[in-house]
This record gives structure tokens, C-alpha cells and sequence, in this order.
């Protein structure tokens, strides 16, 4: 059997909006029962607009656009050029408004948010960013355009959305609108149809009534403790309670199949086939992980980011660190000395490819997150083994902008350990390809952490 996995953290729309941008769109989607429209209005003049977020299936890589997307304006056609789905006029200038009639798609999108979530009670939840559109000259530009939107000309430019459900109202923000109006481009899954939110103090959790009994059971009694630990250990969120949903696409044959993603706040999966239908550890251990990785990230990675993509470390590490000691805490089972052995073999492995700093230029983004938990122990350590301590420490020092720098990381490890030159040797690794272990066992011999060397030099945590 086919397991497959999918974690996917929100693409980074206007991740740091500056200012308030006019929108060069807007669109407003209806559901009226079986029926689902987007009524769009151009607010400029243009003769395509390119669907901004316009990523390919998982299975049978393809847009999910032409298959689930009917353009019902006379005169205007949904095509594919490049990266990009766009709608472009048969000839001429493009109407001002257009309406498309569409289906929510609920398959697996390996590199973005799915574009809905299907619950088998009827109810929806519909990713807010799928509509956002950018104005282009011709085909040909758009022909041209980067994968990453980022690069695209003008992308900051933000297309207000606006969803809303004839029949009743919808859930957003945790709470029942009769529209949830989106501005900024603002990255969230708007749910319409009965589905009711089970409440805990740390987590909102809405589940597919028809999802198996026995993860029902399991998330509801394991996953809200990981945010409650968080909340007391980090503080409580100031922009309110996340929410987790978990969709249900049924018992396909021969499929045991789990993906994520993450949005501000929420954080969403998919469950689908045959081989999750009874218990299935692995499953568990897969849920629990990825709730205490990415809800760390509501901490250490919202609260505060890092300041440059090479400091991704400071992020990754330091939510894998979290997740350890936190999913430790909650299960007396967990092998945590297991979990860091393996990110620092892992991570000296990376490490003899390159400096740390910059994995994401040789495509080997888990040293950020191996190396990361590393850099952490020996933080955990200086802070007298308390990790979330630091954490603690690091947000509030850097609430005003938001930012931990690299400097500032450092600078925060040192004012607990002076004198023992952690600054210079996490600098090195940062900075330098190592050839041997040597420089990771001088880091762990200087921050106190108990390991004895193994006939091949290399560290094994004690
Ligand atoms: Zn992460």
C-alpha cells in the first residue's frame, strides 16, 4: 500500500505587507447550495489576468482550474501559459466584470494550500487566496513569469475576496458572518455548511463527522493538549485561538494517505483511503508531529520570523525542539534522546556539504531544521534545560519589530553563557563547510551537552 504525505506550509503571499495597497480586484464568491460562483471586478484595465496561485495537482500533476472552473461570461476563456492559469478575451479588452461557475476541488496540491476541504456533512472549507489575480500586458509576458509569484510584477497588489452562503452564515475568524470580507490578501480557509467546532482552551478543532472513530477519538484527546502546552509554557496568542481542521475524502481502495498545511492560525489536513480506516500508529505519529512542529510555528515563526531566509534555523530548529520536548512531555513513549540523535547525525551529514547558513542554495532545506535543533540544545542548555524559556525570552525581546535576527539569537545565548564563546562557534558552523564532526563536538563540549564520541569521531548524545 501507497503511503503518502504532503506537508505544505502557506505559500508567502504578502507575508510582510508595508502599507495598505489598493486592490486591482475584487471578487465575491457565493454559495448558493450546489451551486458555487465567483463574480469578479477588475478595477483597472487590463487585457489577461493571471490567477496568481496556480499550482499543479500532486497526482497527475495538472492545474485544477480547467476541470473544476467554467468561465459563464460570454467572450472570455481560461487558459494555461507558463507557470500560470489566466483568463484572457477571445479578442479585445477584457469585460470589467467576469463570472465563473466552479467546484470545489478538494485533491492534494503538492506545493500550496488545497483549494478546498471537503467534509462528508456537506460542508466546505475554501482556501481564501485561489481568486487573488494579477493584471499582465500580454501572453507572452506571462509566458515569461518566475514559479515563484514573489518575482511577478506588481504581486503585492492585493484582490479583496468576499465569501458568503445564501443559505446560512459562514465560519471565519471562529465565529458565524453572514460574508467574511478579506482584504490584503490575507491566507485563510472560510468554511461553509453545518460543521460545528468541538472548543478546548488552546485549539478550535472541526472534524469530519465521518472521519474514522478511532482518529476522531485520538485527535480530540491528543492534539488540544499540545497547544494547551504551548499556551502555557509561550503565552497565549494574541490573535486568538487556532484552529485545526481535519477533512475526511473516504476509504479509497488501496490509499493511506495524510497531508497538512499550514495558514496563520490554522492548521488544516486531509485524510483519505482504505489504510486509515482502523488504527494506524503511523498515522497517529504522523498527526501529533505535525501539530506540534507547525503549532510551535504559531509561536516561533508568527510572533516572531526570522529576519533573512538563511537564518530559517532559528524557525525550524527551534519549532523541531519544541515539538520534542513537548511531545515528550505528553507521551512517556516518545524516544526523545532517539529524535535529537537523529537531527545531529543528520545535520553533521548536511553540514559536510556546506555551511548551514546557506542549505537553501544546495536544495537541503532539513539542515535548517536539524542544525536548527541542535543550536537549540545548546540554548535549552544555557538556559538551564528549560527551551521554551528561551523561546519565551526571544519573543518578548523582539515583539516590537517581529524579527530575530541571527545577531540577536546569538546575542540572547551569549548573555547566558559568557564567557564560552557559543556566538563564535555556532558563527563558524554557520558560515564554513566541515570536513569532520570536530567543530560540532568543540559546540556540543562548550555548551555542556553530555555526549561520548563514537569510533568515527562523531557525537552520540548521552
Ligand atoms: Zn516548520
Amino acid at each position: 500500500m501507497k503511503w503518502a504525505a504532503a506537508l505544505v506550509a502557506g505559500v508567502a503571499l504578502g507575508a510582510c505587507p508595508a502599507k495598505a495597497v489598493d486592490p486591482v480586484a475584487s471578487v465575491h464568491v457565493v454559495r448558493d447550495g450546489e451551486r458555487w460562483t465567483a463574480d469578479y471586478r477588475f478595477h483597472r484595465q487590463a487585457p489577461v489576468w493571471v490567477l496568481a496561485v496556480s499550482p499543479l495537482t500532486r497526482v497527475k500533476p495538472r492545474s485544477f482550474r480547467p476541470e473544476s472552473w467554467v468561465v459563464e461570461t460570454p467572450g472570455v476563456r481560461l487558459e494555461r501559459h507558463g507557470w500560470y492559469d489566466v483568463l484572457v478575451a477571445d479578442k479585445g479588452a477584457m469585460p470589467s466584470r467576469v463570472r465563473v461557475s466552479f467546484r470545489p476541488f478538494t485533491e492534494d496540491i503538492e506545493t500550496a494550500a488545497d483549494p478546498a476541504l471537503g467534509f462528508t456533512d456537506g460542508s466546505v472549507a475554501l482556501y481564501s487566496v485561489q481568486w487573488k489575480v494579477l493584471p499582465a500586458r500580454s501572453i507572452e509576458q506571462v509566458k515569461a513569469y518566475p514559479l515563484d509569484v514573489a518575482f511577478v510584477p506588481e504581486s503585492g497588489a492585493p484582490t479583496s475576496v468576499t465569501l458568503s452562503d445564501k443559505n446560512r452564515p459562514v465560519l471565519f475568524d471562529g465565529k458565524r458572518v453572514r460574508a467574511a470580507k478579506l482584504t490584503g490578501d490575507r491566507e485563510t480557509y472560510v468554511l461553509f455548511g453545518p460543521a460545528t467546532p468541538v472548543e478546548t482552551p488552546a485549539l478550535e478543532t472541526i472534524l469530519d463527522p465521518q472521519l474514522p472513530g478511532w482518529f476522531k477519538n485520538y485527535a480530540l484527546a491528543q492534539l488540544p493538549p499540545i497547544l494547551d502546552r504551548y499556551t502555557k509554557l509561550l503565552g497565549p496568542k494574541p490573535d486568538g485561538k487556532p484552529t485545526l481542521m481535519v477533512s475526511w475524502n473516504g476509504p479509497t481502495k488501496g490509499r493511506a494517505s495524510f497531508s497538512g498545511s499550514v495558514l496563520p492560525g490554522q492548521m488544516v489536513m486531509t485524510l483519505e483511503g482504505e489504510g486509515v480506516v482502523s488504527d494506524n500508529p503511523k498515522l497517529r505519529d504522523m498527526a501529533r508531529w505535525f501539530v506540534a512542529h507547525e503549532g510551535a510555528h504559531f509561536w516561533l515563526g508568527q510572533q516572531v520570523i526570522y529576519s533573512d531566509v538563511k537564518e530559517t534555523w532559528i524557525t525550524e530548529g527551534g519549532a523541531d525542539l519544541l515539538g520534542y520536548r513537548t511531545v515528550a512531555a505528553l507521551d512517556p513513549k516518545f524516544d526523545v534522546r532517539a529524535a535529537q540523535q537523529k537531527s545531529l547525525d543528520d545535520c553533521i551529514a548536511s553540514s559536510r556539504k556546506g555551511p548551514v547558513a546557506t542549505a537553501i542554495e544546495r536544495q537541503d532545506p532539513k539542515a535548517y531544521y536539524n542544525c536548527g535543533a541542535v543550536f537549540g540544545l545548546v540554548a535549552e542548555k544555557a538556559w538551564g534545560g528549560d527551551f521554551a524559556a528561551f523561546v519565551r525570552e526571544l519573543i518578548a525581546r523582539n515583539r516590537a519589530d517581529r524579527t530575530v535576527s541571527r545577531t540577536e539569537w546569538l546575542d540572547l545565548l551569549d548573555s547566558r553563557a559568557p564567557g564560552k564563546r557559543l556566538p563564535q562557534h555556532i558563527g563558524f558552523l554557520l558560515d564554513n563547510p566541515v570536513l569532520n564532526a570536530q567543530p560540532w563536538v568543540a559546540l556540543l563540549e562548550a555548551g555542556g551537552i553530555r555526549f561520548r564520541l563514537r569510533t568515527d569521531g562523531t557525537p552520540e548524545l548521552l
